[in-house]
Formats: C-alpha cells, structure tokens, sequence
C-alpha cells in the first residue's frame, strides 16, 4: 500500500501545552525549571533592538551572514553596528 507521510506543525501557547500536562509531568517540567540549564536560559541576554538570543539568532544570520555576539548588555553586534552607521550618518 502506498504510503503518505506528513509533518505537522503545531503552534501552542506555553499556557496550553501545560494544561495538557498530566500531574507528573507537570512534576517533571518543575524539576526541569528550577535546574541551572532552564534558569540560565531565563536570565540570558535578550538583545533589546532585535530580540535575539543566546539560544535565538537566526534574523542576525540573515542580516550580516554571521551569528552576533554582545556588543554590550542586552544589544548584540549586528544591532550595534547598524546603530553606529546611522549615527555617523547624523553627525
Ligand atoms: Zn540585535
Ligand atoms: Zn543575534
């Protein structure tokens, strides 16, 4: 018999996917939580021009051809030389 093969997609909010959680698992994501991967990743930078992450930084790839790094706290290098062009641009 042939076969069809399909990938689903499924976007659920993080709100949703734990009121689909049984009561262990919910234990589980617990424990998970308060381990130091899940708060590190909580407390990791967040670039505050275009949001990307440590974990996140696939629109810089686009834009410069080259993952960021933190320029400074909370601004990554892919924003901070766009920042730079515009206000040499000013001056
Ligand atoms: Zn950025
Ligand atoms: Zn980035």
């Amino acid at each position: 018999m042939p076969t069809l093969q399909k990938i689903f997609t499924l976007e659920i909010s993080p709100e949703q996917f734990l009121n689909s959680c049984s009561p262990s698992e919910l234990k589980e994501i617990d424990i998970l939580i308060q381990g130091n991967f899940y708060q590190q990743r909580m407390n990791a930078q967040v670039c505050k021009i275009c949001g990307c992450t440590d974990y996140d930084c696939k629109q810089c790839i686009e834009k410069t051809g080259e993952p960021c790094y933190w320029f400074e706290k909370n601004l990554c290098s892919a924003c901070a030389s766009s920042t730079t062009t515009l206000i040499n641009h000013e001056s």
